[in-house]
């Protein structure tokens, strides 16, 4: 069996090839994210480590930067509920590390809902909260999406993001449709996404619907990206105009500005 600092930069070498980001945590240090409600659709709070993996040590996350806005896909499932296509390539790069670790004779289990992957993520060094709420990092903003995986392999942990990327931006709290925003705090009782998918609140007007989550078919839509599309740290910043076309008076933004 390798040892720590060989299995981790083995894990790193993965990523590198594979084009996506990892950050490892003591699994102990998770326990304080325990008990915290993660999504709207995700009826159940998150857990301590040692339930979901008991012998857990590590947590890793593993995040891959969307490309696309289609990415943030939903699809209604034909017996209710919802679907995340976009999703499937962090979900599978992170079966890659899983496969990893097992085949060097460690346990590893994925744990989508069980942990909290923004407080995970912060966690390892990967960015920190913005004010809307979601992971930002410096060089993509709220680009990533994130997987977890709990092992019993003990690797050495990154270091936890320190400070705020924000600065006196405040781009993504203005540019919600709904006014759900307020710094580092979504209302998921405002919150489009959440409403389209079940959650609890009044729904806006259509036409802010159809704006903002607009329909590909009867059964799909792109989630809401306001909040995203705003930030002036995101790299989809170009192709956001896909959903929501630039009036003439809409001046270009200078990213540098306003984040200072
Ligand atoms: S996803 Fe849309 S509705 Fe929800 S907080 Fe962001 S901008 Fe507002
Ligand atoms: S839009 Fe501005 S305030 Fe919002 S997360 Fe991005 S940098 Fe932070």
């Amino acid at each position: 069996m390798p040892g720590q600092d060989d299995l981790a930069g083995e894990i790193r070498e993965l990523a590198q090839r594979r084009g996506f980001r990892v950050g490892f945590a003591r699994a102990e240090d998770m326990e304080q994210y325990a008990g915290i409600h993660v999504g709207w659709i995700i009826r159940q709070p998150t857990r301590r480590p040692a339930e979901v993996l008991p012998g857990a040590r590590t947590a890793i996350v593993v995040a891959a930067q969307i490309r696309d806005p289609a990415e943030d896909l939903a699809v209604r499932l034909p017996g209710g509920g919802w679907r995340y296509p976009g999703y499937g390539t962090v979900a599978m790069r992170a079966r890659e590390v899983c496969n990893l670790l097992v085949a060097r004779g460690h346990r590893a289990v994925l744990t989508p809902d069980a942990i909290s992957l923004k407080n995970l993520a912060r966690l390892t060094g990967l960015g920190t909260f913005g004010k809307n709420s979601l992971l930002i990092t410096p060089d993509c903003g709220p680009d990533l999406r994130l997987e977890g995986i709990l092992t019993d392999a003990v690797l050495p942990p990154d270091h936890p993001w320190e400070g705020d990327l924000c600065g006196n931006c405040s781009a993504c709290v203005e540019a919600c449709p709904v006014g759900a925003l307020e710094p580092f705090r979504v209302d998921d009782e405002k919150c489009l996404v959440g409403l389209t998918l079940g959650g609890p609140g009044r729904m806006p007007p259509p036409e802010v619907v159809a704006r903002h989550e607009p329909r590909l078919t009867a059964g799909s839509h792109i989630m809401c990206r306001a909040c995203q599309d705003a930030c002036p740290r995101s790299r989809l910043r170009d192709i956001r105009f896909l959903f929501t076309p630039p009036g003439p008076s809409q001046p270009t933004q200078d990213p540098q500005r306003r984040l200072q």
